[in-house]
């Protein structure tokens, strides 16, 4: 097989006869497309009754493939349910946060304690790798699809229990950790706990809670009854494939699902990127970074992406010419392999049918979409495997904790207005739009080979963290926390200490009290010469050895410290006790950043995004990206060589960006000694397979 950038995506040939089939293959040829995901919904076709087994529709799409000369990620197809199924054993189907058990409809749509669903999806799996396991289209096994959601039904209730008796061992650990002595919530026996939902401790929704500690106990809970679900459909598929590669897709920042607990189980990551409407460039970025992070910086797939426009929203825009090959050149910037589409082929009906797709219900290679996607298809093709295995030599890391997300906000008090993800963004992207490179890291990660470690509204500060962030500033690095870092313990329960509790020392501040105001009330914070706006929470700062950076403007605490920089062995601990705006946290971050010599060659330019990454040789790879609809006038940095035009720029010559443009600038790496980060173990290498 080639050694190229995987390309292609969601293919459904089952939903039609086979004379298009050979329309699908000759325009796939054409848009030099290698790579078909099957099968992501098939159920009802490859088990059309309990005791039926019929893959011969897969089999002559497989064979299809094969001759081709394409490749195949197979999916198991486990994620919607067939009618049959859900009818005769009623207990698959989920009961929802209002207490409601379902009947039959719409995806992922199963309990993930059902005993009938787990023998049927893994015997499926079981069934489908036996099958295919040497089959010569087969590149990797996609179980299921897209996992999420909750189930709130009496068998998960038990499986929560059961869970619970593990995770704390006694019913008074168990006490302690949810505090229960508050509201005379003593439990005195395991079947008198009950799943927070609307029917229990839960009011106005999801985020309200009387008893976080049970509600984070029951999301970590549901994380793993639907990983153990992913689990045993990889086993099943290991005892026929000991071999292939095994992904699911996962939503980037999907709040219900703290991916950081599935990231061992995956062979590599992969994932469906959707950004909502409006979101900035750092939007996207972020959560391709944090795929990657999932298994230690190796490359990821992007899974799905619309061609086009999305269906599921009120208004679907269209992506405008040369956004998506720009979005597709920002995944590969950030550590795709592959590059994938939903869907190859429209559906004709049901919900997806205004969905994007690479040919649209006429069949019609002569459209835009069609034209562009092609375009690219070649343009990969070229590239060939120069950025394949390419590693992202981040200095900086960014803690990403869902934990934290999911304690944040079901917090009350505060503030309900302060967003995880809009904090998190905001120092993502002052770095990013720095110029740093940011690896998107678990609180469990190794923090040694980093200058910079950012943990904005780290709420729950976990295990030995503190000590570890503390290691980072005592050989000089710096450690940024904002306001809500570092409040409370893994079970949210209170740190019975100064706040910012573990993080204190390292700060050098002491928090008494806080304030919280209306969005509208705006607070001014002087940084020096720079003055920026402050909204939401405003804590108050008392230094105990740490010196003011920022100062609030107004209120009784008028002058006293907003930003602080605290002197920590050679290195430094910051501290954000408010919700700066966006200039804000850009000057603080490049403070940060300035000490490490880690601002970016094109920081100046703001819709020039760069992102860095060290091929498999050594080479550097310096992608720059326009999102700006002017073109990027920019003065090379270095001799260079860009990948896409082979056009040499010499350092301090001019380098023109078209609106939308993208340029891969291949450097000489100065160190090479240094070059590569140790791969983790379990990365498999997909160009061998
Ligand atoms: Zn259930």
């Amino acid at each position: 097989m080639s050694d190229r950038i995987r390309y292609g995506g969601d293919y459904n040939p089952e939903q039609w006869p086979e004379r298009v089939w050979d329309d699908d293959h000759r325009l796939f040829t054409e848009a030099g497309i290698d790579t078909l995901t099957v099968g992501v919904f098939s159920w009802s076709l490859t088990q059309p009754a309990e005791d039926t087994y019929d893959l011969t529709v897969l089999d002559r799409v497989l064979k299809r493939a094969a001759e081709e000369g394409r490749q195949v990620c197979l999916a198991t197809g486990t994620a919607a349910l067939p009618p049959w199924l859900a009818k005769k054993y009623p207990e698959v189907n989920r009961t929802d946060f209002e207490g409601r058990r379902h009947r039959y409809g719409q995806r992922h749509n199963f309990c993930p304690g059902s005993p009938v669903y787990r023998r049927l999806s893994t015997a499926l799996a079981g069934r489908l790798a036996e099958r295919y396991a040497d089959h010569p289209a087969l590149l990797a096994w996609h179980i299921n699809n897209e996992y999420g959601g909750a189930c709130y039904c009496d068998r998960c209730a038990d499986a929560f229990r059961a869970w619970l008796r593990e995770r704390h061992g006694t019913l008074d650990a168990l006490n302690d950790a949810w505090w229960t002595t508050f509201w005379s919530h003593r439990y005195t026996d395991w079947d008198q706990i009950e799943p927070p939902s609307a029917l229990t401790e839960h009011w106005r929704g999801p985020d309200h809670t009387a008893f976080q500690g049970l509600t984070l106990d029951y999301r970590r809970f549901m994380t793993d009854a639907l990983l153990g679900c992913f689990t045993a459909e990889k086993e099943a598929i290991r005892a026929h494939d000991p071999h292939t590669p095994v992904t699911t897709n996962f939503m980037g920042m999907y709040r219900p699902l703290d991916y950081h607990r599935w990231a061992p189980h995956l062979d590599f990551a992969s994932w469906d990127n959707y950004p909502p409407l409006g979101a900035p460039p750092t939007w996207p970025a972020l959560a391709h970074d944090l795929m990657r992070g999932l298994k230690d910086g190796a490359p990821f797939w992007l899974m799905e992406q619309t061609p086009s426009t999305t269906a599921c929203r009120d208004v679907n825009p269209l992506r405008r010419p040369g956004e998506l090959r720009l979005a597709t050149f920002q995944a590969i910037a950030h550590g795709a392999d592959a590059a994938l589409y939903f869907q190859l082929r429209a559906s004709r009906g049901a919900c997806e049918k205004y969905h994007g797709a690479v040919i649209g219900h006429a069949g019609r290679a002569d459209t835009r979409v069609f034209r562009e996607v092609a375009g690219l298809g070649h343009e990969l093709a070229a590239l060939g495997d120069a950025t394949l295995g390419a590693r992202t030599p981040a200095r900086t890391a960014l803690l990403f904790d869902w934990d934290s997300w999911w304690a944040l906000e079901t917090s009350d008090g505060p503030s309900r207005l302060v967003r995880y993800q809009d904090t998190v963004h905001a120092y993502y992207r002052a770095a990013r739009e720095a110029g740093a490179d940011v690896d998107v890291v678990p609180q469990t990660a190794d923090l040694t080979p980093y200058d910079v470690v950012l943990a904005p509204v780290l709420h729950l500060v976990k295990g030995d963290l503190a000590a570890r962030l503390e290691a980072v500033a005592e050989r000089g690095g710096t450690v940024l926390a904002t306001f809500l870092s570092g409040r409370a313990d893994e079970h949210d329960r209170a740190f019975l200490t100064d706040v910012p509790g573990p993080l204190a020392p390292l700060m050098g501040v002491r928090v008494d009290e806080w304030d919280a105001r209306p969005p509208e009330f705006v607070q001014s914070v002087r940084l020096g010469e720079f003055r920026a706006e402050a909204r939401l929470v405003f804590e108050i700062v008392l230094e105990r050895g740490a010196e003011p950076v920022g100062t609030y403007g107004t209120d009784f605490y008028a002058g006293t410290p907003a930003v602080t920089r605290n002197a920590f062995g050679r290195g430094e601990g910051w501290y954000v006790a408010t919700d700066l705006d966006q200039p804000g946290v850009d000057h603080v971050v490049r403070r940060v950043l300035a000490r490490h010599d880690l601002i970016g060659p094109y920081a100046g330019h703001p819709a020039l995004e760069t992102a860095t990454r060290t091929a498999p040789d050594g080479t550097r790879l310096l992608f720059l990206l326009n999102h700006g609809r002017e073109p990027a006038r920019l003065t090379a940095h270095a001799t260079a060589t860009d990948l896409l035009t082979g056009r040499r720029t010499g350092a301090g010559e001019p380098l023109t960006l078209d609106p939308l443009g993208v340029v891969i600038l291949s450097l000489p790496y100065p160190r090479p000694q240094q070059m590569r980060r140790p791969r983790s173990s379990g990365t498999p290498d997909l160009r061998k397979k």
